[in-house]
Parts: structure tokens; C-alpha cells; sequence
């Protein structure tokens, strides 16, 4: 029997918090799903089902857009970072791929390409975030040049918040946006997950919400999933595959440091930070045992994790183990939101979803 660690992409949880988004949105501006970093560690061609209904998917590897015009898709992709290398611009072209232009040296390529299908382009802003785009000082020319190249079609402005999750907020990079654009024409796109949330009035004609997507809170802990009505899309789970006695002043794991002073019962998990769970994880973070709350105890080591047993008496070797997202119907799909993980580890849901190491089997519900 393989190793009983396992990751689940939840389809239809995808599919929910695509329909949450536009919702939120008032149903106002199309949405780009975005599939970075292989659909944030989803898998592409697993998260593909329950992204479909987007309007557009947006990435950064051109063999991403690779994967997803492989799938079928026949609508819009965008690089967000655009090209690389001139030779990606024949991809561009033979893909349709739109792509981001943020330096000079982009629109130098564009203007040394040939190719009789102009590219749908997105002029990026450095509205404030100080790192990918033209200043608002130097956006107008960028467009009058690219405007000029036979080899544009249509022109997007784009731009990305630093702080839409925070108290800074989006107003000052917004009001530079729009000083800089407003006789522009071309669609706007300015919102990331944190953004289309928390100040849907702005939602302009395209979204980009990633890990709103995927289920996670892209405020927390401001607030939660459950807040935003968001389900999990990844489950990660594993069992019970041994359990110990722990006497009163006995430690627990590597370095000791979990000393019972109770007895204890403790259960031990196959899955440590070689399947990518956050090793900066320690007593006391969330877990679930056959989908009751419990903690872990003691350092997380490289393929096992113990937890404390004490509110899950029935518990034994072979019970279902959630690291986060949900436990199976047999125990009700009690849901471990991940970014109560996330934050016990001192990290976000972005960079659990991402580290999912590969040697973890995935499955797709
Ligand atoms: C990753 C990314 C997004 C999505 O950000 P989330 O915080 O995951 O919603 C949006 N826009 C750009 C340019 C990005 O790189």
C-alpha cells in the first residue's frame, strides 16, 4: 500500500468561489482565473474542470498557456509577465497568447516581430508596487509607441496593488492609475483577489483574482474564507500510522520541545515538510483526526507530524488525518480552513498551496 498522504482538488469548490467572485463583483467585470504557478500548486489540467468558466486564464510560463490551449481552451490567456525572450512572441502569435508589456525593452521585441496577427497587448503600470511596469510619467509614451506598431491590436491598461489585503489600501496607486489613464482609452484591469473583495466598486472590466479562487481568504485574518464565502479547493490528508502512550514529563519529536504533563495519547502522521507541510508548524497548530479539532505537538520532522489524541479517543492507526481543507463525508467534511495552517507556520496559503511537494499523490473530486 503506498504511503497514505494524498491531495484532492475540489472541483466543484472551484467552481463555487469563480461564481462567489463574480457575484461580489456584482457581476460586473470579466474574470480572469489566474493558473500561476501550476494553478497555485492545483495542478492545471486537474483545476481546469472547475475554472472553465472564466473568462479568461492568466499565467506567467509560456508553457503553462501551452497546457491550457492542450486542454481546448480556446478563449483568452494572458502572460502577466509577458514576454521573456523575442522568439515567445511567435508562441504569442501561433497561440493568439494576449501578453503584458512593462518595459521598453518588450516593446522593442514587438516592434522587430513579424507577424500578420497583431497581439492584443496589457501596458502595465508602476502606479506604486515598485516592481513590474512603466511610471505613470513614462505610461503615455509606452502607449503612443505600441499604438504606432502594426504589430499591436488593441491596448489594456493593467496595474497591481501592493496593499488591497491591508489598512493602506488601494486609493493612492488607484488615484495614480487613473490620473495617468484617464484619457487612455483600451479596458483597465486592476483588481487582484484582496482588491475585487474588499472594494468591488473598482472591479473594472477584467479581474484577476488568484487565491480568492482557491478557496483562501485573501485578508485572513481580517477575515475568513467562510466570510468571503469561499470553500476549499485542496485537501490535504493522510492517517494515523502509529499511536503512542506519553507519560507525564515525557517530550515528544526532534529537539524536545512538547513535554506532557499529562499523559497523553498521541497520534502519529505520515506527512512532514518533505510533502511540503510547513515545518515552521509547531505545537499547538490546527489538525484534524477523523474530522475532529486537535493540535499538533512537537517539531514537524521530514515525513511524519505527531498530534495530540486527547479530544479524539476513538482515534487509531488508519484514521483520517486532515492537514487542511476537508475530511471526508464519513466525518462529516469538517473543514480545516488552510489558512488557519498558513498562519500557525508563520506564512500564507499561497506558499502551502505552492510547496505541495511532488511526491504527494493528487486526486481530483
Ligand atoms: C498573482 C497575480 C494576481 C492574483 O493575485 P491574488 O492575490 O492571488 O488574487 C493578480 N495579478 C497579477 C499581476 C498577479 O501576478
Amino acid at each position: 500500500m503506498p504511503r497514505p498522504i494524498l491531495a484532492t482538488v475540489h472541483t466543484q469548490a472551484l467552481r463555487h468561489n469563480l461564481a462567489q467572485i463574480r457575484h461580489a463583483t456584482l457581476d460586473a467585470p470579466r474574470v480572469w482565473a489566474i493558473v500561476k504557478a501550476n494553478a497555485y500548486g492545483h495542478g492545471i489540467e486537474r483545476a481546469f474542470e472547475g475554472l472553465r468558466g472564466a473568462d479568461g486564464f492568466a499565467l506567467l510560463d509560456l508553457n503553462e498557456a501551452e497546457r491550457v490551449r492542450a486542454l481546448g481552451w480556446r478563449g483568452p490567456i494572458l502572460l502577466l509577465e509577458g514576454v521573456f525572450d523575442a522568439r515567445d512572441l511567435e508562441l504569442c502569435s501561433r497561440l493568439g497568447l494576449w501578453h503584458t508589456v512593462h518595459c521598453t525593452e518588450q516593446i522593442d521585441m514587438l516592434a522587430a516581430h513579424k507577424t500578420n496577427v497583431p497581439h492584443r497587448v496589457f501596458l502595465k503600470m508602476n502606479s506604486g508596487m515598485n516592481r513590474l511596469g512603466f511610471t505613470p510619467q513614462s505610461y503615455r509614451a509606452a502607449w503612443t509607441r505600441l499604438n504606432a506598431l502594426p504589430q499591436v491590436d488593441e491596448i489594456s491598461l493593467i496595474t497591481h496593488f501592493s496593499d488591497a489585503d491591508g489598512a493602506k489600501g488601494i486609493a493612492a496607486q488607484l488615484a495614480v492609475f487613473e490620473a495617468a489613464t484617464q484619457d487612455l482609452p483600451g479596458e483597465r484591469s486592476v483588481s487582484n483577489s484582496a482588491a475585487s473583495l474588499r472594494h468591488p466598486d473598482v472591479a473594472t472590466d477584467w479581474v484577476r483574482p488568484g487565491i480568492a479562487v482557491y478557496g483562501s481568504a485573501p485578508d485572513f485574518p481580517d477575515h475568513t474564507a467562510a466570510h468571503w464565502g469561499l470553500q476549499s479547493t485542496l485537501t490535504l490528508s493522510s492517517k494515523l500510522i502509529a499511536v503512542q502512550a506519553v507519560q507525564t514529563g515525557s517530550t515528544v519529536g526532534y529537539g524536545s520541545t512538547f513535554t506532557a504533563d499529562v499523559p497523553l495519547r498521541i497520534g502519529v502522521v505520515a506527512c512532514g515538510y518533505a510533502d511540503g507541510y510547513p515545518r515552521h508548524c509547531d505545537t499547538g497548530t490546527p489538525v484534524l483526526v477523523d474530522g475532529v479539532r486537535t493540535r499538533l505537538v512537537g517539531r514537524v520532522s521530514m515525513d511524519m507530524v505527531t498530534v495530540d489524541l486527547t479530544p479524539v479517543p476513538h482515534a487509531a492507526m488508519g484514521s483520517e488525518v486532515t492537514l487542511w481543507g476537508c475530511a471526508s463525508a464519513a466525518n462529516h467534511g469538517t473543514v480545516l480552513p488552510i489558512d488557519e495552517v498558513a498562519r500557525a507556520g508563520g506564512t500564507v496559503a499561497y506558499e502551502l498551496m505552492c510547496a505541495v511537494a511532488q511526491r504527494v499523490p493528487f486526486a481530483v473530486d
